[in-house]
C-alpha cells in the first residue's frame, strides 16, 4: 500500500514534469488562451507611438482585431478599456490625448470610459488641480447632467472624486444625496469629499462626513489625515494647533483607527515649526514605549458596554445568523438551557480548531493528545475549562479523551453549522475575563455586529482575551501567542500620545507594532 502510494506519487511528478515539457514546447500558443486585455493593451502600445490623430486610429483598430482578441475587446468597451489603461501617472497624457482623439472623431465616450476618466483625473489632480484638467471635469459633469436624468452609482461616485477636486466641490453634496438612494459611497469617495471639505476650512461638513463614514462601516483613507493636518499647519496659534491635533487623535482612539504612514510623515513635518514632538517607536513587550519610557494602556470594556456587546452578538450573530441552520430545533434549545445553567469559566476552549492546528489529515490519537495537553496547562494553573466541540470526538481515544472529559466540562453538539458564533458567545456569556483558546480570527462575526461602536467594543474585547495556540513543545507544553499587553489602538498616556500606524497601506487586519510617540509640548 505505502509503495503504491509512492509509485502515484512518482508517477504524478512524472506525468508534470512531461507537461511541463510539452507547455515549453508550445511556448508560443499559450497565451492565445490566457490573454487579458491588459495583454493585448500592452502588446499594441508597445509596438506603437501615439502622436496624431491617424496613430490613434490605427491603434483603435490593432486592438479589435488583434489575433489574441477574443471578443474581450469590443467597439462597446474599447474607449473604457484605454482610459482604464491609463490608470498610471506616467500614462495620463495618453489618455487625454485618446479623449482628444475621440471628440474630433465625434465618438461620445459612453459613462464607462467617462467615469475612469474622471477618476484618473481625479487621481492626477489630488495634490493641485490643474486649471486645464479642472474645466475638463466641470465640463463632463455639465454634460452628463444634461444627458441623464438619473445617474447610476458607479458614475455618481467618479463625478465625487472627479468634483471634489475642484472649486465646484460643494456640488457633491447633491451627487451624495442621489447615492443614498441606491448605495453608499465608498471609502475613497467619502474619503475625497472630506479631504475637500477640510482643505476648503468646511470643517464642521468634513466633520459631519467624517462621523456618516464610520456609521456607514467605512474606513477613511490617509487622505482625509494628511489634509487636515495640512490645514492644521496653516494655523497661527499654538492652542490652535495643539487642540486641532489632540480632536483628530481622539478621533481615532474612539474609533480604533490607525493611521498611514503618510500622515505620520505629516505628522513629522509638523514637529518642529509647531511645537510637537514626534518619534517612530516600537513598544516593548511590557507595553512600554521605547522611546519616552510611559507605560501604555489596555482599554477595559465597562460592565454596562460588555452586558451590551453580549446581547448584540447573541441576537444578531446567533440568532440572527441561524447557527443550527442543519439542525433540529432541539439542539438549538439544550444550547440555550446550556447558557441558563452555564457556570463560570476561566478559559473557553474551542476544541476542534485546537485539535486540527496540526493539520487534519492525522489519527484522532494526535488530535486527543493536543486537545488534552492544552486542557492540561490551564488545570495545572486552576484554571475552570469549558471545551466546546463536536459528538463524535466521543470515538476519540479514551486515555487523551477521557482527561479531557474529567478534567474541563464539555459541550459537544452534533452538527452545529457553524461553531465560533458560539464559542464566542459561551465566553461572553462565561464573563468579562474569560480567556478564549482559538486561532481563528472571527473577522466575518465582527462584521455582523453592524454598528461601528459594537465592533469598537468587540475589538478590544477579543484582542484582551484571545489565546492562539502555535505549537506543542517537546514537553508537551502549549505554546500560544497570548493576548497584547496594550491596546493597539491611539491613546494619550501621561504627557505623551500613541499613535499605532500601517509601514505599509492598507494592512488594517495585522498589528506590526509601529507607533508614533508624540509630544505636544508647552
Ligand atoms: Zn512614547
Amino acid at each position: 500500500m505505502f509503495c503504491r502510494k509512492l509509485l502515484n506519487k512518482n508517477a504524478i511528478k512524472c506525468s508534470a514534469k512531461n507537461q511541463i515539457r510539452k507547455l515549453k514546447k508550445h511556448d508560443y500558443a499559450m497565451p492565445e488562451e490566457k490573454t487579458t486585455a491588459e495583454e493585448i493593451l500592452i502588446q499594441v502600445f508597445k509596438t506603437n507611438e501615439v502622436k496624431t490623430q491617424k496613430d490613434w486610429k490605427k491603434v483603435r483598430q490593432e486592438i479589435l482585431n488583434n489575433q489574441f482578441n477574443k471578443h474581450v475587446i469590443t467597439p462597446v468597451n474599447i474607449d473604457s478599456m484605454i482610459i482604464g489603461f491609463c490608470t498610471k501617472p506616467e500614462k495620463y497624457q495618453l489618455a487625454s490625448s485618446y479623449i482628444k482623439f475621440l471628440q474630433k472623431e465625434k465618438i461620445k465616450p459612453n459613462l464607462a470610459t467617462n467615469g475612469k476618466y474622471l477618476k484618473l483625473l481625479y487621481e492626477k489632480n489630488t495634490e493641485k488641480c490643474l486649471k486645464a484638467d479642472e474645466n475638463e471635469i466641470l465640463g463632463i459633469y455639465e454634460e452628463l447632467r444634461k444627458g441623464y436624468p438619473v445617474l447610476d452609482s458607479f458614475t455618481i461616485e467618479n463625478l465625487i472624486l472627479g468634483l471634489s477636486v475642484t472649486k465646484e466641490w460643494k456640488k457633491c453634496l447633491e451627487l451624495f444625496e442621489e447615492i443614498k438612494i441606491t448605495a453608499i459611497a465608498n471609502n475613497s469617495v467619502y474619503s475625497a469629499f472630506i479631504s475637500s471639505a477640510f482643505l476648503n476650512n468646511e470643517e464642521d461638513l468634513a466633520w459631519q462626513f467624517l462621523n456618516e463614514l464610520i456609521e456607514n462601516n467605512r474606513t477613511p483613507k490617509s487622505i482625509i489625515f494628511t489634509s487636515y493636518l495640512a490645514t492644521a499647519k496653516k494655523l497661527k496659534s499654538k492652542e490652535k494647533i495643539h487642540a486641532k491635533l489632540e480632536k483628530m487623535f481622539e478621533f481615532l482612539k474612539n474609533n480604533d483607527l490607525r493611521l498611514e504612514k503618510t500622515a505620520i510623515e505629516k505628522l513629522e513635518e509638523l514637529s518642529t515649526s509647531l511645537k510637537v514632538s514626534t518619534m517612530t517607536t516600537k513598544v516593548d513587550f511590557k507595553g512600554t514605549c521605547k522611546n519616552c519610557r510611559q507605560n501604555l494602556d489596555t482599554f477595559e470594556l465597562t460592565n454596562e458596554e460588555f452586558q451590551e456587546l453580549k446581547d448584540v452578538l447573541f441576537k444578531n450573530v446567533i440568532l440572527g445568523r441561524d447557527i443550527f441552520v442543519k439542525t433540529s430545533p432541539q439542539e438549538m434549545s439544550n444550547f440555550q438551557n446550556f447558557i441558563l445553567q452555564q457556570e463560570k469559566f476561566d478559559v473557553v476552549l474551542d476544541g476542534l480548531n485546537i485539535a486540527f492546528s496540526v493539520g487534519t489529515k492525522h489519527p484522532p490519537h494526535v488530535f486527543s493528545t493536543l486537545l488534552a495537553n492544552v486542557v492540561k496547562y490551564f488545570v495545572d494553573l486552576n484554571k475552570r475549562v469549558l471545551v466546546l466541540g463536536r459528538v463524535h470526538m466521543h470515538r476519540w481515544p479514551q486515555q487523551t479523551w477521557g482527561y479531557v472529559k474529567s478534567n474541563s466540562t464539555i459541550f459537544l453538539t452534533q452538527n452545529i453549522s457553524e461553531d465560533d458564533p458560539y464559542l464566542l458567545y459561551c465566553a461572553l456569556n462565561s464573563g468579562k475575563n474569560t480567556k478564549i483558546v482559538t486561532r481563528d480570527l472571527m473577522r466575518g462575526h465582527k462584521f455582523l455586529l453592524k454598528s461601528p461602536k459594537y465592533k469598537t467594543l468587540f475589538n478590544r474585547w477579543l484582542t484582551q482575551r484571545q489565546y492562539q495556540l502555535l505549537r506543542i513543545d517537546q514537553r508537551g507544553q502549549p505554546i500560544f501567542k497570548h493576548p497584547l499587553p496594550i491596546s493597539p489602538v491611539a491613546q494619550k498616556n501621561g504627557t505623551h500620545w500613541h499613535l499605532p500606524y500601517d509601514e505599509v497601506e492598507n494592512n488594517k487586519n495585522e498589528y506590526l507594532n509601529s507607533w508614533c510617540c508624540l509630544q505636544l509640548m508647552k
